[in-house]
């Protein structure tokens, strides 16, 4: 590993960012002095604003950028280049655009400490998983390179030599919103599929974390894209509605909360533009006295404690059958409050801050709420304050082991995004499923046994997007991701993905004479 104060040598999009040249990358340092916008291939200052947005360091509670929200006629500006690219970019064949796609994979690659520690500082999720979020951004792209050139229609014989086929074509400008808790992976997940298929695009980040999807449009321009192709606009929600409204637009691919995913629905609804919704979730974990203890702990804390617990598809409802209750119930807290938390750019720290204060105090609520509506709190839930005096206003939580909890406690039933466990014990397997699919959201669902055949009867019967059997939280690009009932529609990665970012054009050629249902002659 590299040491920090090494890294910045090695680092020129950070040079680039840091307001003091030659300061060390390490918490505590880090100003953004540039424009957060980037349209036409270069950063720019908004051609118009509604509003200043602030980003924070959640380590140390520090302002890292201040920055203007674009207004109606800066997006317009951004879909108007990006329409440019698409005249440019849709002409190239799927080969070319793989092209282009490989070189930004490599170039992320060669990047991934720069950009891990950039989404580190901004996110405060820890150094170890930045770089595995990095690690699934270029993946995402030399997956989609390979899809590229293999993009391709049918050819359908007809009667009378006559034929058809089909083209698979792009929509043209998709837009791209994003939520804070991925923020790079977000970016790129959208992009990749959407520039393969021939799309151009315009991505929002959450205004909390701004910082590092614009060095994902700088990749793209020194990869060859053409200026235009993937350009970023900053802003909350009003920025948001400007490009769901927007007429140029072919498209919206949302990730963020089933409230806002709604009124996205609405405003494309208007324009009938397809949607992709990436929304929350309440996921099952189910663990079966037979299965691997050790695995299935293991599993629990992946399933709740990534990135803080900030993570759409968190197993956060652990059903436990309860044979093992107790035995399991003792594994999860004593693996838990080993959990290093701490200063999130530190190689052993493994959980960092939650992402600003508010939702700090909303997480609080949670476990205050549960405990008053007979929840026991084994382990955590309590403010944080690392040793460290330059954290000492970040906004750290210790994970959270929450037992003796029923299904109408409001800490299983909402969506909570920060790290909290929930313990619930089950008979049997009818039962279980029953109770695990009595919500109204359907991201993800895991279970954890080791007889073979419940493992597969379980996953078809649980009403989720993604089902994993004996593991948790795994994401590998080749697999679609996305969800049943309130946590969306349409889905990211996996060849499927293709069919959101592109349509079909049947074309009907004919080999003989009309064959008309009128006259014709004098
Ligand atoms: P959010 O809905 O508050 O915001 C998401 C994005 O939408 C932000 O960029 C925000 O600025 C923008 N936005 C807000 N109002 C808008 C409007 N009226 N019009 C257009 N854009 C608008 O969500 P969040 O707090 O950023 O993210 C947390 C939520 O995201 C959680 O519910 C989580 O489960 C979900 N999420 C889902 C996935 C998934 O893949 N299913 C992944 C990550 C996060």
């Amino acid at each position: 590993m590299l040491p920090r104060a090494g890294l910045a040598a090695l680092c020129p999009l950070l040079r680039a960012l840091r307001s003091a040249p030659g300061a060390a990358m390490s918490t505590g340092t880090f100003v953004v002095s540039q424009p957060l916008n980037f349209r036409g291939g270069a950063r720019v200052q908004p051609a118009d604003a509604s509003g200043t947005e602030k980003a924070f360091e959640p380590a140390t509670g520090r302002v890292i950028a201040t920055f203007p929200c674009s207004g109606e006629k800066e997006v317009d500006l951004a879909v108007q280049d990006a329409k440019a690219a698409f005249k440019i970019w849709s002409k190239k064949s799927g080969l070319e655009r793989a092209q282009i796609l490989l070189e930004a994979a490599r170039i992320i690659r060669a990047r991934r400490d720069e950009i891990a520690t950039v989404e580190t500082i901004n996110n405060g999720k820890s150094i170890f998983e930045a770089r595995l979020d990095i690690d699934t951004a270029w993946q995402c792209l030399e997956y989609y390179a390979g899809v590229a050139g293999s993009l391709a229609g049918e050819h359908i014989q007809l009667p009378g030599g006559s034929f058809g086929y089909t083209r698979r074509e792009p929509l043209g400008v998709c837009v791209g919103i994003g939520a804070w808790n991925y923020p790079f992976q977000i970016a790129s997940w959208k992009s990749a599929p959407a520039l393969a298929c021939g799309n151009a695009m315009v991505f929002k980040p959450s205004p909390f974390t701004p910082v590092s999807t614009p060095l994902l449009a700088e990749v793209y321009v020194e990869a060859g894209a053409p200026p235009g192709l993937f350009n970023v606009v900053q802003g909350g929600a009003a920025t948001g509605q400007f490009l769901c409204q927007h007429g140029d637009v072919a498209k919206v691919s949302f990730t963020g909360s089933v409230p806002t995913g709604t009124k996205i629905m609405e405003m494309a609804a208007q324009g009938i533009k397809p949607v992709t919704l990436e929304l929350g979730g309440k996921s099952p974990l189910i663990v079966f006295a037979d299965c691997d203890l050790e695995n299935a702990v293991k599993g629990a804390l992946m399933a709740n404690f990534l990135t803080q617990g900030e993570v759409c598809c968190n197993g956060t409802r652990v059903f436990v059958q309860k044979e093992i209750l107790n035995e399991f119930t003792e594994q999860v807290v004593k693996q838990t409050r080993k959990i290093k938390i701490g200063d999130p750019l530190l190689e052993g720290t493994r959980m960092g801050p939650l992402i600003n204060r508010p939702h700090l105090e909303r997480v609080l609520g949670f476990v205050k709420l549960a405990k008053e509506q007979g929840a026991k709190v084994l382990c955590g839930g309590d403010l944080y304050v690392p040793e460290d005096p330059k954290l000492k206003d970040g906004y750290f939580l210790s994970p959270c082991v929450l037992a003796s909890c029923t299904d109408d406690m409001t800490c299983v039933k909402e969506e909570i995004f920060g790290p909290v466990l929930s313990i619930l014990s089950f008979d049997t397997e009818a039962e279980v499923v029953e109770r695990a699919n009595n919500t109204s959201f359907g991201l993800a669902a895991g279970v954890f046994t080791r007889d073979l055949q419940r493992a597969h009867r379980v996953a078809a019967e649980l009403q989720a997007g993604v089902c994993y059997v004996n593991n948790y939280n795994v994401s590998p690009v080749e697999l679609p991701f996305g969800g049943y009932k309130k946590s969306g529609f349409g889905r990211e990665n996996g060849r499927v993905t293709i069919e959101y970012y592109s349509q079909l054009k049947t074309v009907y050629v004919e080999m003989g004479d009309v064959d008309s249902a009128f006259e014709s002659g004098p």
